[in-house]
């Protein structure tokens, strides 16, 4: 067995990974000795959202499974094809709370960037299969525009990085960003949302740290992880360095029918994020995306999901269960 690699120390090892990505299901299926299934992934599916998955996560997906947790976040299935009543394009109705390029704020004190619109792998439960990103990220404004609207706004207190996946952009490209949110007094924490420490925990780099461990304030890192078999030692190893930094690491996940609709699953992603050094923060009911309603868990057997969690786990180990509401001045509670 090929042992568990150390962080990579070259400059570009992560992009390199990221670049190794698997794109094609069949190539997917056959790494997990599930060729035979490749008949049944919907052209259709690929072309509406296109299949990509980091190396390092697949081989955390179990061998000769078709009901594999991970797999199941990444393979484009016939379901994806229905049209749903209830399930549309802007499910969150972020359109509607534009501040500035690449700017949504719709919460008091904090400003979501939507940096860029990519990602290193593309979940099948997603809203981003549809928001129009190419024409609404800060990156590629240069920044000025959502800094800007920062700046021109002194009840921002938070900076909120998300996307897409803001740690996929180049570690060259967030420090040209933190180095004009320096020259604004109002902000006094940033936080990251990112996929990326878990899919593709090579992104965890000598200049990712030094980036991080530079910045000028509290840094929360909100890391994304739905099963605990996202965890092994090599994100691990990331979310240690992460925290060597002094950032503050949370997790946030989304309930998912066929991956983590479970009290044992629940809770073991708990245990295991804790394991890691990762506290758990929000469980999202699905935002209601068309092409995602198979993944959608009703809200009684949501609300009976974490009664079971408060009555297992100590509660700093239970996250909060929400949804999001257009229109609502915050996550709202279930
Ligand atoms: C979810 C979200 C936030 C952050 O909400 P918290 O409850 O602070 O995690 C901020 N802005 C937008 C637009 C969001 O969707
Ligand atoms: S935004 Fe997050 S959930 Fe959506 S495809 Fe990217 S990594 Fe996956």
């Amino acid at each position: 067995m090929i042992p568990a690699a150390p962080l990579p120390m070259q400059p570009r090892g992560w992009q390199q990974a990221w670049r190794a990505s698997v794109r094609d299901p069949r190539e997917l299926l056959g790494l997990l000795g599930l060729e035979h299934e490749a008949a049944a992934v919907p052209e259709a599916a690929v072309a509406a959202f296109a299949l990509r998955v980091p190396r390092s996560f697949i081989a955390r997906m179990r061998h000769g499974d078709r009901h594999d947790p991970l797999l199941r976040q990444v393979l484009p299935l016939d379901e994806e094809l229905r049209s749903v009543p209830g399930f549309g394009l802007d499910a969150v109705g972020d359109a509607a709370a534009k501040a500035g390029r690449g700017v949504i704020h719709k919460y008091e004190g904090r400003a979501l960037l939507v940096a860029t619109g990519s990602c290193a792998v593309n979940c099948r439960y997603c809203f981003r299969r549809h928001f129009p990103y190419a024409e609404e990220t800060a990156a590629a404004g240069g920044w000025t525009g959502a800094v800007a609207a920062i700046a021109a706004d002194p009840t921002i207190t938070e900076v909120i990085l998300s996307g897409g996946d803001p740690l996929s952009l180049a570690t060259r490209k967030l420090a040209e960003l933190t180095g004009l949110l320096r020259d604004v007094p109002h902000v006094r924490r940033l936080r990251i949302h990112s996929r990326l420490p878990v899919v593709l925990p090579e992104r965890v780099d000598d200049e990712l740290l030094a980036w991080l461990g530079d910045l000028p304030w509290p840094v929360a890192v909100v890391v994304h992880a739905n099963h605990a078999n996202e965890f092994d030692a090599a994100v691990d190893a990331a979310m240690a360095a992460l925290r060597g930094t002094g950032a503050s690491l949370l997790n946030q996940a989304v309930l998912l029918a066929g991956v983590n609709d479970s009290v044992d699953a629940l809770a073991d992603l708990c245990e295991r994020g804790f394991a890691a050094g990762v506290l758990p923060y929000y469980l999202h009911q699905l935002d209601r995306v068309a092409g995602t309603a198979h993944f959608e868990v009703g809200d009684d057997r949501a609300r009976a999901l974490h009664a079971a969690l408060v009555a297992r786990l100590p509660g700093y180990l239970v996250p909060r269960l929400v949804r999001e509401v257009p229109g609502d001045a915050s996550k709202r509670a279930l």
